[in-house]
């Protein structure tokens, strides 16, 4: 079983820990990436997995068996684990055939046998008319699928990837997006990714572990992530969001401000300080209308209602992004909507939203 548990996993390079008292589970087979801004400590997360670094802390188990600890450290090589870099990382001067049948030479297999091998994960990475030629004759995109094939020939049980897409441009990352997907699909291989890019993480991942400062702030799927963020940095790293602070006026309304009051979603495991409570709106959770009656008939149908102007408009063709200046109070909302029926800056607009997209989260 390829299980792999962070256990208080801890890692100081300075006074400040760079990876502080971690704990996650990873299901055999399962693919988590790890998300957060620059300096998080993913990669040293990552590095301390494949046993390039040792924690000062806490400890690292794959199955059953400790394999990192403040006493014990299994050498890299002797994890069962493949690493991708961003750099890509292949050999310049061998073909694509002989970049991959590489790490085959150690396994003592028959030549017949690594010629199967290659051809076939080079097959399943969509590089089979190329295997005879070098890196400088390929693509970016081509370079890093050589990377994978390589990862993956030699079936390791757990495969580990530091931001193995940010050299490639935007159109080519999306599609390795869904490409990583597919071979995680394929081969079933427990899987840690590491990025700052949220939407890499949510199209390649089953669960998204978001780190801050060293520490794991919420994991879960990601919907979960998306949808229910537990604390304002999570609602603000992963997607747009609207944050509005206030006070609690019970479990499920939210004081804005004199006279306007929302009812919200709670979250029972979000701890806030007494009184105090933000919610995080989703911009394309937010409708929008100028008609007054169909205000009001949303309103008597249980959204809450905010009125404003529309202070800006900016027209992407798929969607229009609005900013509403909710004067008197000292909010304004952002607002994703339909490119149909575009309000104008200046105009009058009502702001509707279901309590359950109004999510409490706690101001950390
Ligand atoms: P990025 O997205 O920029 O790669 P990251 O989330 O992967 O960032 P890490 O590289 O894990 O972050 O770094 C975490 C913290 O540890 C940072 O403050 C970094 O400066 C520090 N750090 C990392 N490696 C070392 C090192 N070898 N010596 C000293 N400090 C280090």
């Amino acid at each position: 079983m390829a299980t792999v548990s962070l256990l208080g996993l801890t890692k100081k390079f300075t006074d400040a820990a760079a990876v502080d008292a971690l704990d996650l589970e990873i299901a055999d087979g399962e693919f988590v990436a790890l998300l957060g801004p620059s300096g998080c400590g993913k990669t040293t997360t990552l590095r301390l997995i494949a046993g390039f670094l040792q924690p000062d802390s806490g400890e690292i188990r794959v199955g059953t068996q400790v394999v990192s600890s403040p006493f014990i450290l299994v050498p890299p090589e002797r994890r069962s684990m493949s690493m991708i870099f961003q750099s890509y990382a292949v050999w310049p001067h061998m073909t694509v055939f002989q970049n991959v049948a590489y790490g085959l030479k150690f396994k003592k297999l028959s030549r017949h046998e690594i010629d199967r091998k290659v051809v076939e994960v080079l097959r399943l990475v969509h590089l089979d008319g190329l295997k005879d030629r070098y890196p400088s004759e390929l693509s970016g995109g081509q370079q890093q699928r050589v990377a994978l094939a390589r990862a993956l020939v030699v079936e390791p049980q757990i495969l580990l990837m530091d931001e193995p897409l940010s050299n490639l441009d935007a159109n080519l990352r999306e599609e390795m997006r869904f490409e990583i997907r597919r071979l995680h699909e394929e081969f079933g291989i427990t899987t840690v990714y590491v990025t700052h890019d949220q939407a890499e993480a949510m199209a390649t991942s089953d669960r998204v572990a978001v780190l801050n400062g060293g520490r794991m702030v919420q994991a879960g799927r990601p919907a979960e992530i998306f949808d229910h963020p537990r604390t304002r940095f999570v609602a603000e790293f992963v997607g747009k969001a609207n944050i509005l602070d206030g006070r609690m006026d019970g479990d499920s309304r939210l004081q804005l401000g004199e006279g306007l009051e929302i009812r919200v979603a709670r979250n029972p495991d979000v701890s806030l300080s007494p009184g105090e409570a933000s919610v995080c709106l989703r911009p394309h959770n937010i409708l929008l209308t100028a008609d007054k009656s169909e205000a009001q008939a949303l309103s008597s149908r249980n959204y809450n209602l905010f009125a404003g102007v529309i202070q800006r408009r900016i027209y992407f063709g798929e969607s229009a992004d609005y900013t509403i200046d909710l004067a008197p109070y000292p909010f304004t909302l952002r607002v994703v909507g339909p490119p149909a029926n575009l309000y104008d800056k200046g105009q009058r607009i009502f702001a509707l939203a279901l309590p359950e997209h109004c999510v409490v989260v706690s101001n950390q």
